[in-house]
Order: C-alpha cells, then sequence, then structure tokens
C-alpha cells in the first residue's frame, strides 16, 4: 500500500470535461486528462485491500480482464510510471482504449464507492498507457521462434485485434480477415472520434502488424471466402464477428419515415469524420432536426 492515510487525506478527482462551447467546434476527444501529480494523489487513495473487489471477483464484479489494479496503484503513486504500464500490460492488450471508453466496473466495485468515492481507477488506466506511449515504451514483440501454424480471425473488433496479439506473440502466423475497409470493429465504426480518436487504434494497428500480423480489409467470409476453404487453408479459425443483428421494436408507426437503427446512423458518421467515401450510401443526416432516441443504453451518449 503507497499512502497509508491516502484515502482520509485526499478527496477523489476526476478528469472534467471541456466546455459544450469548445467541444461542439470538433469531432475531438473533449476529457482533459488530470495532471501527472493529481494522478498520482489519486492512486495513493487506494487501500490496497485484502480483498480487491476492484479486481476481477469470479467474474462476479469488478474488472472483467482482471487488471491488477491495487499493483499498478502502488506504483503510480510511487511515480514507477514504466513498471506500471508492464502491469498493466500483462493483462489488458489496449489499456487506452478501457481507459477511455471502458464503463469501468472496477469503479463501481471498489471498496471505497461505498462512501461514492471510488479510487479514480480509468483515469489511472488511461494515464499509465497515455505515458506509456508517449515514452516511447510500447513496442513491437516479436517472438523469433515460430510454430509454422497458420490462424484465420474473422473480424478486427478489440476481440480479433486482442486475439491476434496474443496468437502472434506466441508464435504462430495470423491473418486478420475484416469485411469492412479498415480495421477496428465498433471501437472504428460504432463509437464517435470525441470518445475516442481513431489514432489510438492506428497506432495499436501499427504495433500488430509489426509483430507480424497480416490485415486483409474488404474481404467478407462467406462471401468473397468461403468458410470451408478458409479451414482447408489455416490451422485454426476464430470468428470474432461482434454482434450486428439490431433489436427490433413491433409496434404501430415503425415503419414511418425517417426512423433509423443507430448502427445504420453512427458507422456513417464515423465513416464522415473518417474522411471515407460514402458515395452509393443512403445518407442518414441528422443535421436540424429534432432527434428522439429510444434506448438509455450506451448508444445514448454517442447522439449528441
Ligand atoms: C455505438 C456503440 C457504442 C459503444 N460504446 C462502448 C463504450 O463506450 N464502452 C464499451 O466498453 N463498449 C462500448 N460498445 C460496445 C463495444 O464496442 C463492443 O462490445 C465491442 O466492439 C465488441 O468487440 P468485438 O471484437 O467482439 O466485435 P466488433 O467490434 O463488432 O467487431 C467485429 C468485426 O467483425 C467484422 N465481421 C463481421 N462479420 C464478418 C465477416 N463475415 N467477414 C469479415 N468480417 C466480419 C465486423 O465488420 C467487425 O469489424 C459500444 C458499442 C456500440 C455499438
Ligand atoms: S477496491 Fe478500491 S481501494 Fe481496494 S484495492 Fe481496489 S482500487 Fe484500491
Amino acid at each position: 500500500m503507497g499512502k497509508v492515510t491516502g484515502f482520509l487525506e485526499i478527496d477523489r478527482q476526476d478528469r472534467k470535461y471541456r466546455p459544450a462551447s469548445d467541444r461542439i467546434r470538433n469531432f475531438k476527444e473533449f476529457i482533459v486528462p488530470l495532471p501527472e501529480q493529481a494522478i498520482r494523489d489519486q492512486a495513493s487513495r487506494c487501500m490496497e485491500c485484502g480483498i480487491p473487489f476492484c479486481h476481477d471477483m469470479k467474474g462476479l464484479k469488478g474488472c472483467p480482464v482482471n487488471n491488477q489494479i491495487p499493483d499498478w496503484n502502488d506504483l503510480v503513486y510511487r511515480g514507477e510510471w514504466e513498471q506500471a504500464s508492464k502491469d498493466l500490460h500483462s493483462t489488458n492488450n489496449f489499456p487506452e482504449f478501457t481507459g477511455r471508453i471502458c464503463p469501468a466496473p472496477c469503479e463501481a466495485s471498489c471498496t471505497l464507492n461505498i462512501v461514492d468515492t471510488p479510487v479514480t481507477i480509468k483515469s489511472i488506466e488511461c494515464a499509465i498507457v497515455d505515458k506509456a506511449w508517449d515514452n516511447g515504451w510500447i513496442k513491437p514483440q516479436v517472438n523469433p521462434r515460430k510454430t509454422n501454424k497458420r490462424i484465420g480471425i474473422i473480424g478486427s473488433g478489440p476481440a480479433g485485434l486482442a486475439a491476434a496479439q496474443q496468437l502472434s506473440r506466441a508464435g504462430h502466423n495470423v491473418v486478420v480477415y475484416e469485411k469492412n475497409k479498415k480495421m477496428g470493429g465498433l471501437l472504428r465504426y460504432g463509437i464517435p472520434d470525441f470518445k475516442m480518436e481513431k489514432t489510438h487504434i492506428d497506432r495499436r494497428l501499427e504495433q500488430i502488424s509489426a509483430e507480424g500480423v497480416h490485415f486483409q480489409g474488404g474481404v467478407e467470409l462467406g462471401v468473397d471466402i468461403e468458410i470451408s476453404d478458409m479451414i482447408k487453408e489455416h490451422d485454426a479459425v476464430i470468428l470474432a464477428c461482434g454482434s450486428e443483428k439490431p433489436r427490433d421494436l413491433a409496434i404501430e408507426g415503425r415503419n414511418s419515415d425517417g426512423i433509423h437503427f443507430a448502427m445504420d446512423f453512427l458507422p456513417q458518421q464515423n465513416r464522415r469524420v473518417g474522411n471515407e467515401n460514402l458515395k452509393g450510401t443512403k445518407e442518414i443526416i441528422a443535421d436540424g432536426k429534432h432527434v428522439v432516441v429510444i434506448g438509455g443504453g450506451e448508444i445514448r451518449g454517442q447522439i449528441v
């Protein structure tokens, strides 16, 4: 445990949003990172609990990827950022994604949440990995010992990319097949830049490519390549295709004009912001319209 009395002396402080008047001028991220000393102070609030509820408790609550939260909180408090980054990457391939967009069940589970002031775990995680990129500590990890096994992964969302990185580091030859032009799945086409800019995905793709993974964009399995051919050509195939079926509402008026599934609208807007060609697409534009959103899940926050 870093500072024994940290949680008694230091109030919870978290990242703030840029003012709305700034946010509407561009599509960039609008969360303002905390200064280094503030992050270290926040890390010192961690009590390094005997039973750290922030850490996954047999899949019941806490961090779904078993991040070793109390360990890296302590390292950050001590200013040992590079070691904190190694520790964080030992359980999480892409902490810069989760540090920005994870709903942070770790904070909901933190013992200090008993009094509504959990440790700012997500901001600490994000600060560790951002610092690691800034300092060049994150490099391709190439395994020189090859197994000569060929693995095909269908889908380049976070699941496909994490599987590709792990399998390539184990020495396998990995190819990722993606039906979209660019890699990233819903990270790229569902989640808008204001929550996570696409440069974070591009930087990881460079690292994963340098580790030996091959990417084939614009290839739809079952359409461009038969799955039976894919099975023949690979020693193993991983399905990481996500879940693309929206839940419809069988109610009166459903077929009226101007009613869209969110995931017909959001990928278009992400393509527009990413300067992709929308030729041939029936565009859905919300400019100047009054919009009603049905459903209060993650998607609601994307349409602002
Ligand atoms: C609008 C929106 C906002 C979200 N916001 C958040 C958030 O803030 N925080 C959070 O934690 N989660 C959020 N999520 C959820 C998160 O994005 C998903 O849980 C995550 O992307 C799932 O990862 P995945 O790799 O399983 O699938 P996906 O990201 O869906 O990737 C699957 C990939 O497989 C490809 N594919 C499918 N079929 C084929 C085929 N036949 N051939 C080739 N390629 C194929 C698809 O094109 C896609 O690229 C959000 C989701 C949406 C829709
Ligand atoms: S539950 Fe909270 S206080 Fe306890 S170890 Fe985890 S982050 Fe630290």
